[in-house]
């Protein structure tokens, strides 16, 4: 019976031995923490749309404008700490071990500043960058670069890019991901808004088999609410520290 109800209202969730537990962590998470979001970003960018510094369109149009949008967003989030949600989840993963699968959909390094060790960046990471054009290897890259004259090109003559997902672009490791999806008993999300896919579908891909358990966090109820079996209402920094036993 679907349920939806402040989160102090439910006990906390229990895994039995040998159960597993996958979790996807969205932009709500990110946003305690101080993370801003292109929606979020100061006057300067109102007169972009979210796809100029987005998609290999906008890239493809103005790199520097992309970088300098991304370059902002690395000092931004070079400001933030991760929250007590964050830090919940890097010690059930001490607890769990690969019994958890943690996904986010979040380009900040929140989880790994808190101490989660295997995160999964569907959306690619803030603070990589790779080749626009080879198949070189992304690697760790805290520089900012505020200029088209200031990116630094690759070995074979190819621009730096951020290692982000743009839209139009395919999602990382999503085989990796369905298949964490097919062996999982608890599915939990925290702080995703359930609109953007292929995101949004992954609750109702678990939910097709029988015995998995569905639970939502986040201050409202997301897009999806129905397609789980519980929605936790407050603030992931609130919630996550109680929602599991220990
Ligand atoms: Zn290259």
């Amino acid at each position: 019976m679907f349920q939806i109800a402040p989160y102090d209202r439910f006990p906390p969730l229990a895994l039995a031995p040998g159960q597993r537990v996958f979790i996807l962590t969205g932009a709500g998470i990110s946003a305690e923490s101080g993370i801003r979001t292109f929606r979020d970003a100061s006057g300067l960018w109102q007169q972009y749309r979210v796809e100029d510094v987005a998609s290999p369109e906008g890239w493809a149009q103005d790199a520097g404008v992309v970088w300098r949008f991304y370059s902002e967003r690395r000092a931004q989030a070079s400001q933030c700490a991760p929250n007590p949600a964050h830090v919940a989840l890097a010690k059930l993963e001490e607890a769990l071990g690969d019994r958890i699968f943690l996904c986010t959909q979040n380009v900040d390094p929140l989880h790994e500043q808190a101490g989660s060790r295997r995160v999964h960046h569907m959306h690619g990471e803030l603070f990589r960058s790779r080749c626009e054009r080879c198949d070189a290897a992304d690697f760790v890259d805290e520089a900012t670069y505020f200029s088209i004259a200031a990116i630094p090109r690759c070995a074979c003559g190819g621009r730096l890019r951020p290692h982000i997902v743009w839209f139009g672009e395919m999602p990382l490791g999503l085989d990796v991901i369905a298949n964490e999806l097919d062996r999982c008993d608890l599915f939990v999300t925290i702080g995703s808004s359930g609109a953007v896919y292929p995101a949004a579908g992954f609750v109702r891909q678990v939910r097709s088999r029988k015995g998995v358990r569905a639970v939502y966090v986040g201050p409202e109820g997301p897009d999806n609410a129905g397609s789980f079996d519980e929605c936790r209402l407050g603030k992931a920094g609130e919630v996550v520290p109680g929602l599991f036993v220990t």
